[in-house]
Order: C-alpha cells, then sequence, then structure tokens
C-alpha cells in the first residue's frame, strides 16, 4: 500500500522542488522615484511579449505537473494525485513564497472549462483535455458572452445544429478573455429556438483553431487587447464533444459561474493587491499627509480592505467544511469593486489634473491605468448590480425582481 501523503511529508516535497526549480521572491520594495511605477488591472503589452509570457508560463506549468503539484486533488486516471484541498493550498501559498511565471493564462481553463469538463463531458473528451490543460500543454476559454447576452445569457443565440456526428456552429461571441491563446472553449449553443429559453440550450468543446473560427482583438480603453470576439461560420464540432445532454446547457453553464465566482471572489483579497503603504507613499509626496479628506479616505480603503479580507476567509472556511460558499462569493467580488472605486475616488483627490496628461513626473498619471481598467472589474464575471439583486434575494431575503418587459 502506498504511504500516505501527510501535511508535513507533502510541505518538504513540495519545498524541496521549489528550492531546487526557482528562486524566492524578494519584495519588490518601491522607493518613490525608483523603478517602475506602472499599476495596472489587466495586462498590457504587445503580442509578441504576451506569446513569450504565455510560453514561460507553459513552461513551468509542465515542470509543476510532472513533478506532482499541478492538479493536486484531481483523479488519479488524469495525473491527479486525488490529495485534500488543504494539500492543494498548502502548495499554493509555498508556490507564492517564489518569483514563478504567472499562471493569469490558465485561469480560466483551469478555474471554470476543466471542473466542466469533468463534470459534463464524455470519456474521450475528458482523456483528450484533461491533462493536457492541468500540464499546461493546452489553454481553454470562456465562450458565453454575445452581444445581446451577457447578464442575461440565456439569450444568447449562437446556433449549433445537428448533421449526423456533428453539429455545426454559427454566431459570435464578445468579451473572449484570452482567446487569442487558447486552443480550446467552453460554448454554450441554442440547439433548439422552439424551448423556453433557458431550456434549449447546450454545451461543447470547440476546438479554437478549427476551420470556421475567426478570432478578433478588442482593444480596451488603456491599450493593451486582453479580450476578442469570436466569430463561428460553419464550424463543425463532433458530438463526443458535447456537454451533457442537448437542451441541458443551462446546466452546464451554471456549473461554469459557480465555478468563476469562486475563483473570483477567492482571489480578490479588497482591493486586487495594491496596498494602502503605495497610496501612502502618494500622499507623502504631495505634501498632503495632513489633509483630512484624504486621510478619511485612506482610512476607509483601509477599513474595507480589512473586512473584505475576513469575509473572503470565512467563505474559505466554509468550503474547507465542505460547504457550497454562494453568495458570499457575490459579496466578495462586490466588496473588491467597491475598494476599487473607493481607491478611484482617493486618488482622483490627490492627483487631479495629474491623472488627465502625463508629465513624465513619477508615480502620478501611472495611476490613470488603474482608474481606467476599474469599470471593466466592475462588469467582469458578473456585473455590480446583479451582484447586488444575489445578495438581495438570497441573503437579505428582498422580494425577487419583477421580470422586465420586452421591449418592442
Ligand atoms: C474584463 C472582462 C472579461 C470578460 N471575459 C469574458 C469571457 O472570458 N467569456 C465570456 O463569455 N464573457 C466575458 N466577459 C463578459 C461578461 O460576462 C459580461 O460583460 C457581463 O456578463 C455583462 O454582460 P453585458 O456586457 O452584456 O452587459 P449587460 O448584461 O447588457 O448589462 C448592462 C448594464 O445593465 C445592468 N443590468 C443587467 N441586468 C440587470 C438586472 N437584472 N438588474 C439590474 N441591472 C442589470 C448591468 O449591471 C449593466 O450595468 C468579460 C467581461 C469583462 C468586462
Amino acid at each position: 500500500m502506498a504511504e500516505a501523503v501527510t501535511e508535513a511529508s507533502f510541505r518538504e516535497e513540495a519545498s524541496d522542488f521549489l528550492e531546487a526549480n526557482a528562486k524566492l521572491r524578494v519584495d519588490e520594495v518601491i522607493a518613490w522615484g525608483e523603478g517602475s511605477d506602472k499599476v495596472g488591472l489587466f495586462a498590457e503589452r504587445s503580442r509578441e511579449q504576451e506569446l513569450a509570457d504565455v510560453e514561460e508560463s507553459k513552461r513551468w506549468r509542465q515542470k509543476v505537473f510532472d513533478a506532482g503539484f499541478g492538479w493536486i486533488t484531481g483523479p488519479r486516471q488524469y495525473g491527479g494525485r486525488e490529495l485534500p484541498a488543504g494539500h492543494e493550498r498548502l502548495w499554493q501559498s509555498l508556490q507564492a513564497r517564489y518569483d514563478t511565471p504567472s499562471s493569469a493564462p490558465f485561469g480560466i481553463g483551469l478555474g471554470m472549462v476543466a471542473p466542466t469538463i469533468l463534470a459534463h463531458a464524455t470519456p474521450d473528451v475528458k482523456d483528450a483535455y484533461l491533462r493536457a490543460l492541468y500540464r499546461g500543454e493546452i489553454i481553454g476559454c470562456q465562450l458565453f458572452s454575445e452581444p445581446g447576452a451577457g447578464s442575461d445569457l440565456a439569450s444568447l443565440q449562437t446556433r449549433a445544429e445537428r448533421d449526423g456526428d456533428e453539429w455545426i456552429v454559427n454566431g459570435q461571441k464578445v468579451w473572449t478573455s484570452g482567446a487569442q491563446y487558447s486552443d480550446i472553449g467552453e460554448i454554450i449553443c441554442r440547439t433548439d429556438p422552439n424551448l423556453p429559453k433557458h431550456k434549449g440550450l447546450t454545451g461543447f468543446v470547440v476546438n479554437m483553431h478549427a476551420p470556421g473560427v475567426e478570432v478578433r482583438p478588442l482593444r480596451q480603453m488603456t491599450g493593451g487587447a486582453s479580450f476578442n470576439e469570436v466569430f463561428f461560420n460553419d464550424v463543425r464540432v463532433p458530438d463526443d464533444h458535447r456537454l451533457g445532454d442537448v437542451n441541458q446547457g443551462w446546466s452546464v453553464a451554471l456549473t461554469t459561474l459557480m465555478n468563476e465566482r469562486a475563483a473570483i471572489g477567492g482571489g480578490s483579497a479588497g482591493v486586487a493587491g495594491i496596498g494602502p503603504g503605495r497610496l501612502m507613499d502618494l500622499v507623502n509626496h504631495l505634501g498632503r499627509a495632513g489633509d483630512p479628506v484624504l486621510r478619511q479616505q485612506l482610512a476607509d480603503i483601509w477599513i474595507h480592505a480589512n473586512v473584505a479580507r475576513y469575509t473572503n476567509l470565512r467563505a474559505m472556511e466554509k468550503i474547507k467544511a465542505g460547504q457550497l460558499p454562494g453568495p458570499e462569493m457575490s459579496i466578495a467580488k462586490l466588496s473588491m469593486t467597491n475598494n476599487l472605486r473607493r481607491i478611484s475616488g482617493f486618488l482622483t483627490s490627490a492627483l487631479g489634473l495629474r491623472l488627465t496628461a502625463d508629465t513624465g513626473e513619477w508615480g502620478t498619471y501611472a495611476w490613470s491605468e488603474l482608474i481606467l481598467g476599474v469599470p471593466g472589474v466592475r462588469v467582469a464575471g458578473g456585473t455590480d448590480e446583479v451582484m447586488k439583486n444575489i445578495v438581495g434575494e438570497r441573503v437579505l431575503g428582498l422580494p425577487k425582481e419583477p421580470p422586465v418587459a420586452a421591449s418592442g
């Protein structure tokens, strides 16, 4: 019988691997005026730089997977180790101490697409993609939103029509993060337009390199292009790439969305990694540390960041105890976006016109990139208003919103 992997033996194994393959992170001490003053919420980089970064992330992920840390909780059949979630958390906290390539390119594929494949795909599709996703050989994206279907996802219009052992997909998706470097996508299509809107949908895994798939970048106002429009023109998808039963795609989509909220909420840590220290440096530099309005705004940011941190910890404890976190994840996301708005307000009060023209002054205009990224975070993964509806109805027990009448 194999020896049990205790947390202590796992810690030793993981520490040995990290020690041998990565360098300890030297916390970046930002001295005013030194180094890069870049602060943004989305990656703003050239396509060449992006591809180089993705390749580096893939190489690291393969090394990690081959050493047994790529899918710690996953089934052995697909290269996982079937260890408890506590081992996974331990690995994450140990890895965070080291300077390793970004895991961001895998966020959607591993956080949302892979769990849906595990829950709903055919055995052949699980064999074909799960190990490859976790080993970083391929990347997955989420093809849900359309020009006429975002918050009201069930209104989507991309069609899939059956043709023997295949389906033919036609339509358009939008805001697809990372489609430009993805190999597969989870797509929800309308397969029966005569059924009520939640009932005529089916999920599929689609090959992003198949003939008829066209990815067009969307440039965001901060300069980069992290999102795309994706067009499907007579794209053929084998029937064995279907997720779940025909016309049962809504429950497939819900599996993905539950994982999405958990991924976004759990990682938010209150202010998306912007520490009050950096904001204090700014007021000191501006000579306004005594300004009562700025002091009040800073105190507010600090208090709410801590409230958000404790709410997140509570949700994580619930997961640890085997319960499903529901509305907590909506609260976590809402706390993060509210805090980002507070930070934007503080920066606007502190910097004023310095935010609108780049005079070359270090640590001033650079903050405009962060401010321009905040609206995107407020919309991604469920808008603030939709999160408030969830909290209002499921936490506070308020009456449900009346359905909106279709406009003529
Ligand atoms: C950074 C980013 C990354 C994204 N990545 C992906 C991705 O990878 N894959 C993908 O499929 N999609 C992605 N999206 C799309 C995202 O899921 C949608 O933008 C989101 O669901 C909102 O849909 P919408 O843009 O169509 O806005 P709408 O749903 O049209 O909303 C417009 C406005 O109406 C409000 N509203 C809508 N319904 C209600 C209601 N019932 N009550 C009160 N107010 C309401 C909204 O809050 C919003 O202010 C991404 C979006 C962003 C910003």
